[in-house]
């Protein structure tokens, strides 16, 4: 099979597409699938981002990014997370998509592979598809928070492992991993000679608790983040990824290559990010209530919410009380009920007929119809 023959939609999409056509036809859908934020970005970025402009000063940057965001980002780690980042080793690039791509053409080799959660962020498998690696999707559960854990590690890992990927707050389930099992993790990684990825993009985004930044167990771990999320900055294109110092130089011979540098205006708009701390909490508290809502209401519609999501902006719900077919569900809770909700399958197989997604970026005022259609669809 060619290569691009294992490149998989990104399903949610063709729901999506399907939504948008019932509304050009005049129905009100009730979005509940996207997993993009419905609040608008920071004022004081965008304001940044028209300063910006009028400088005139739009050309490329360096390609590893502008030295003022890595040092940015740099002062941001020492005061949110207490730990030292040399700002060279934190790298720009195009949305975490783009770090991703990334650090999969530095590190894998033909045939080599990377061990992921099952359920888990469907793009992943397709980023390391097309660096000529194969994903080892690693079924997950409510036991380990929908997290892999360091005995699954240690039991899946093979001569051809170069890492494992942890998504905390986790896509699709809102979950996070527990800080002694992310240390854990990151030992066992770095005793097989081989790498932690965190994917951190829903820090910030957490309710009742934080979330740990692996590098403050690992130095080596390679961490994602982006402004997308947590920021509400997803159309900006904007993220990073931190390595090893060794890996510095044959990222940035790649990133030279294929994207030459991130955005410059986005970059320099989102330093003004960093400091809105008051416009990213009023955010966090909103979700928060949607969030509460939806775990008072969900589990009385035959929804079982196993482990409660303390992260993110997702719930994910076991369905089979309702349904063995989530996505026939969830099709026609679109086309009648018109609510659309992600199945399960779109992020991995594993009891993926018997789940699905709920995805709270959306006001309080239509997670309250969605509730209500829902509610009297399943009558
Ligand atoms: N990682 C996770 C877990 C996500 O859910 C997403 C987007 O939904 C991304 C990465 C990619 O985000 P972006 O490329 O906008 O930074």
């Amino acid at each position: 099979m060619r290569r691009i023959d294992l490149i998989e939609p990104f399903r949610v999409m063709q729901l999506l597409e399907r939504a948008r056509e019932l509304e050009a036809e005049g129905r009100r859908i009730i979005h509940m699938e996207i997993g993009e934020p419905d609040f608008p970005t920071p004022s004081s970025v965008i304001e940044a981002a028209r300063r910006r402009l009028d400088t005139g000063d739009n050309f490329y940057t360096p390609s590893t990014g502008a030295p003022e965001l890595q040092q940015a980002l740099s002062d941001w780690y020492a005061s949110e997370y207490g730990v030292n980042v040399a700002p060279e080793r934190i790298l720009i690039t195009p949305g975490t998509s783009g770090a991703f791509n990334l650090i999969y053409a530095v590190l894998l080799e033909a045939g080599e592979s990377v061990l992921l959660p099952d359920p888990g962020y469907p793009c992943q498998r397709n980023f390391i598809r097309l660096a000529g690696g194969e994903p080892v999707n690693v079924p997950v559960g409510p036991e380990t928070c929908y997290h892999l854990s360091v005995e699954v590690v240690e039991r899946e890992w093979r001569k051809q492992t170069r890492a494992a990927v942890v998504i905390n707050p986790a896509n699709p389930t809102g979950t996070l991993i527990e800080k002694t099992e992310l240390a854990a993790i990151a030992a066992a990684c770095r005793k097989k000679d081989g790498y932690l990825i965190s994917d951190e993009i829903y820090h910030g985004l957490t309710y009742g608790i934080k979330a740990a930044c692996a590098l403050q167990f690992d130095d080596q771990a390679i961490v994602v983040n982006g402004f997308s999320k947590r920021w509400a900055m997803t159309g900006w294109r904007i993220g990073w990824i931190i390595v090893p110092e060794d890996l510095i130089d044959p990222a940035r011979r790649v990133m030279q290559n294929i994207f030459i540098a991130a955005p410059t205006l986005s970059q320099f708009a989102a330093i003004a990010a960093l400091d809105a701390q008051d416009e990213v909490e009023a955010m966090r508290r909103a979700y928060d209530e949607r969030r509460r809502y939806l775990l008072a209401e969900l589990p009385g519609l035959g929804f079982d919410i196993v482990v409660e999501p303390q992260g993110a902006f997702y719930i994910y719900a076991n369905v089979e009380k309702l349904t063995d077919d989530s996505r026939t569900f969830c099709w026609d809770l679109l086309e009648k009920a018109g609510v659309a909700i992600t199945p399960g399958e779109d992020f991995g197989s594993y009891r993926a007929s018997g789940h699905l997604r709920f995805s709270y970026a959306t006001s309080l005022e239509n997670l309250r119809e969605g509730v209500q259609r829902i509610g009297n669809h399943l009558k």
